[in-house]
């Protein structure tokens, strides 16, 4: 079993009302555990609480209530540079006035780290980040080599933890895949904890063992990203994980996690229920991936359909009309409706001859899909 590196125990942060203005609940009861060596996420859209959180493990804030650890020890009232953590912000904070070596010296200099101890473990770090402009001031660098330096920075201090705010923001799209490929191999090299603040549901799906999907100052959900994409507990976060359908109808029966909902007068579908005390008879909402929809022209054979829907025991079929057709590339992306007043969006990816028996707008298909793809949600 991983050992828990930080623990944050029912944490809620209030910044006191001004001007008038109501008190600011950023933080609202989080708990969570982040794992000894792990790459977290904390995930949110703006405005969410990230910073805030990440900022009261950093001690640059204190929790109005609740409690901290780190590696076991309650870290209530411990400055930020007592902490077996270190920060890389968004904006770098480099010093403009010191060049690149003497920027990564500075913290072991100010902690009384002989001259020459610490010009090699800062040569050492830029080396681990792939930097060797060590006399050029912070303004003669690009945006990415700004990044590697605040990073050799927080590095070179051998953190227990590093704590990472939105550090990519500021790149653009090329760069910003290179040094998220780069973060992620020196993570696994190194193996110390990366707490990292996105926004960016991509970024946290393709570089993070867990994330911490936040809303309102609440962790809504914590998993892998298989756990968090493919089984979301609510519909923000289904929503803000990827492209997801909702369809809406009334739950008219269950049979332990199987649920039927009807969608309109004649059409049901199904679906799989997370809560089987859910009550039949109310509204409900099921959410179901377009990857995860399979399409056939109308007449055709279900042994002809892409995937395994052919074998797959709990499936829903229902008659589909296309309304749209939307050739991008390595997919198709089509909308279409299913019974008598649900659109759904489908995705298809093209491979082989894919392309030429595409679907056109006013043709009748089967739309299909696994229950156990289709989960009826509960918030
Ligand atoms: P972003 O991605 O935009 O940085 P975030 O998810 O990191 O957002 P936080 O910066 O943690 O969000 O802010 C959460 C809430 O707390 C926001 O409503 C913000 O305005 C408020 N807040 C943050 N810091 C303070 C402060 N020092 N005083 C008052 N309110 C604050």
């Amino acid at each position: 079993m991983a050992q828990v590196g930080i623990e944050l125990k029912n944490v809620t942060k209030e910044f006191p009302a001004r001007g008038g203005e109501a008190p600011v609940r950023a933080v609202d009861d989080v708990s969570l555990q982040i794992y000894e060596g792990e790459f977290f996420a904390l995930l949110g859209p703006s405005g969410c609480g990230k910073t805030t959180t990440l900022r009261m493990i950093a001690g640059f804030e204190e929790p109005t209530s609740g409690e901290i650890l780190i590696r076991g020890k309650a870290v209530q009232g411990v400055p930020p540079f007592h902490r077996p953590v270190n920060t890389v912000f968004q904006d770098y904070a480099l010093f403009p006035h010191m060049t690149v070596l003497q920027n990564v010296m500075f913290g072991l200099e100010m902690d009384g780290v002989r001259k020459e101890e610490a010009k090699s473990r800062a040569v050492e770090a830029l080396d681990m980040v792939r930097l060797n402009q060590l006399d050029r001031k912070p303004r003669q660098l690009s945006g990415g080599q700004q990044q590697r330096v605040a990073l050799a920075r927080a590095l070179v201090k051998h953190p227990a933890v590093l704590l990472l705010d939105e550090p990519l923001g500021a790149l653009d799209l090329k760069l910003r895949k290179a040094m998220q490929y780069e973060l992620m191999s020196m993570q696994s090299e190194l193996g110390i904890t990366f707490v990292y603040v996105t926004h960016d549901q991509e970024e946290a799906l393709t570089m993070c063992d867990r994330i911490a999907v936040m809303d309102h100052g609440q962790a809504l959900q914590v998993g892998t990203p298989s756990e968090i994409y493919e089984t979301p507990h609510s519909r923000f976060v289904a929503d803000f994980i990827g492209e997801t359908n909702f369809i809406a109808g009334i739950l008219i029966s269950t049979n332990g996690k199987a649920a039927s909902i009807k969608i309109d007068e004649k059409n049901v579908i199904e679906a799989t229920l997370d809560d089987i005390n859910t009550s039949v008879g109310g509204e409900v909402t099921v959410a179901i991936r377009p990857e995860k929809i399979t399409l056939i022209p109308e007449g055709g054979s279900l042994a002809d359909a892409p995937g395994d829907i052919e074998r797959e025991p709990h499936k829903t079929a229902i008659s589909g009309q296309i309304v749209f057709a939307n050739y991008i590339g390595t997919d198709t992306r089509y909308i279409v409706r299913i019974g008598e007043k649900t659109e759904v969006v489908v995705r298809f990816q093209n491979f082989g001859a894919r392309f030429e028996t595409m679907y056109k707008p006013g043709q009748q298909v089967m739309v299909y899909w696994a229950n156990s793809n289709a989960r009826v949600l509960v918030q």
